[in-house]
């Protein structure tokens, strides 16, 4: 087993200060629970190792453009609404920035301007010409009308106007979206565009509708690209996919296409927890039905071949591997102490709060951070918004052995980080994305 395996690895705590020192040169008032804070501590950390100049880190430390709109639509009763939406911009050195869009009612600047962040570091990490970007709009989608839905879309996107666009920042689906949103938000970009590059216009979001310039398993990228990590990683810890067990926070796009992948290569899905509800077998509740299930009636709860459980319940499941793939934060301590699993692999963004992930360091927990687990997602658009710019058409295998690469070589760009820096994975997964960083800005220098 090698250390990047180890299930001691510890987080590290070089550049405490270093963090501190620059939270109070750009005026934060420090909040241990502010997730931005946490996920730029996270960040300072692996810099500090790396020695990463001192004017970088500030960089790094804030985003580039934090844009907030606020738009009416016209809801079905005739009445209008205010809506507040967010696109935060947050590093572009290595290309155009990209990053999905949410739409959920919890939606929040500092929550945006995190995922912000995550999303330079995994372009970095997968090595994508891409920046990092976030957005989306403080609303419940399951609230709308599908006309509601397009209307406030078609508002946001025009309200957003050339803050995105093909060549500067590119949209993708996040929580709450789905390709129809994109294929929304494509359509009006391209009737307010310029003429002669309307068919480009088309590449101003990705994980759209197939009929319309979506890439071939854009939909699973995310689960398939965490199911390749797994496969890389999990060896080590002699835990073969093949009757694998695990549990999942979330049964949404990512949830469920993990799952799913999962039950292919023989792994048994033993419980479920969303929104609705939690959900245990211990035999193995079939993927694909429950996918059905939650399709018909919109939450894993009222699902039949398994039982109805509660939260404590959820999380005391004794698994290989605990997959957290809904919100943010939503793995603190009490949650951690409850867990029983070998590895913890973030298919959601953030979802391990920095105490919790220290309680299961400790306790020999494996924790697969979100940056590689859940890069697939990104992988996958990019190849669309390649596709889309040289007008070609990828088959599925073609995607699936080109993300498989990617996914495998950033695994393994982690597994050498650390080594190299001897630190957990999550600060293993900056360092490898900061290096690509750091070398670029030395290489382009501060303009002017
Ligand atoms: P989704 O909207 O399809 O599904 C979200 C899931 O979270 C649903 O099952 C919902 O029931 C569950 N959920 C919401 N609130 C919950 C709560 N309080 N308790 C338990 N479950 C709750 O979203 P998604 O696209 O699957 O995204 C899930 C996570 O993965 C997010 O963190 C997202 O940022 C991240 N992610 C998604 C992609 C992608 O390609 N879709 C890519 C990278 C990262």
């Amino acid at each position: 087993m090698t250390s990047m395996a180890s299930p001691t690895a510890k987080p590290s705590d070089t550049g405490s200060h270093n963090t501190t020192a620059i939270f109070k040169e750009l005026g934060f008032r420090i909040n241990d629970h502010d997730l931005y804070q946490q996920t730029i501590s996270s960040v300072l950390t692996a810099a500090a190792m790396l020695e990463l100049p001192h004017h970088l880190q500030l960089i790094l430390a804030q985003p580039k453009n934090e844009i907030m709109v606020h738009f009416p639509v016209k809801m079905d009763d005739g009445e209008f609404r205010l809506f507040k939406g967010y696109r935060v911009q947050h590093n572009n050195i290595l290309g155009p920035y990209k990053g999905g869009m949410r739409y959920h009612p919890t939606v929040a600047l500092d929550d945006i301007k995190s995922l912000s962040v995550l999303m330079t570091m995994k372009c970095s990490l997968m090595r994508l010409p891409l920046g990092g970007a976030k957005g989306g709009v403080q609303v419940d989608p399951r609230k709308l009308s599908p006309g509601e839905l397009m209307r406030l879309t078609r508002r946001f996107t025009s309200a957003l106007g050339s803050n995105i666009g093909p060549d500067h920042d590119i949209p993708a689906p996040d929580m709450g979206t789905n390709a129809q949103i994109m294929a929304w938000m494509a359509d009006t970009y391209i009737n307010f565009g310029d003429a002669s590059r309307r068919w480009l216009g088309m590449s101003v979001v990705t994980g759209k509708p197939l009929e319309f310039g979506g890439c071939l398993g854009r939909d699973k990228a995310t689960g398939q690209g965490l199911v390749f990590v797994l496969e890389e990683l999990l060896p080590e810890l002699n835990i073969p996919l093949k009757d694998m067990t695990f549990s999942l926070v979330g049964y949404g796009n990512v949830g469920s296409w993990t799952a799913k992948l999962l039950g292919v290569r023989g792994s048994r899905l033993k419980a479920v927890m969303d929104h609705t509800g939690a959900i245990r077998c211990d035999s193995g509740i079939d993927p694909v039905a429950l996918a059905q299930h939650v399709e018909k009636t919109g939450g894993v709860a009222g699902y039949a071949k398994a039982d109805a459980i509660d939260t404590e319940t959820f999380y005391r499941t004794q698994v290989d591997v605990f997959i957290p793939a809904a919100l943010e934060q939503m793995i603190d301590l009490p949650q951690a102490q409850l867990l029983q699993c070998r590895v913890l692999a973030e298919a959601a963004n953030a979802p391990t709060t920095p105490p919790a992930e220290r309680y299961l360091l400790e306790k020999g927990v494996a924790v697969l951070p979100a940056i590689l687990c859940n890069s697939g997602g990104v992988t996958v658009s990019y190849f669309e918004w390649k596709q889309n710019r040289q007008a070609e058409t990828w088959d599925a295998e073609t995607v699936d052995t080109h993300l498989k690469k990617h996914m495998y070589a950033a695994a393994q760009r982690v597994k050498l980080a650390v080594h190299r820096y001897g630190c957990d994975m999550r600060t293993a997964a900056y360092c490898a994305a900061l290096e690509n960083i750091g070398k670029v800005y030395r290489i382009r220098g501060i303009f002017p």
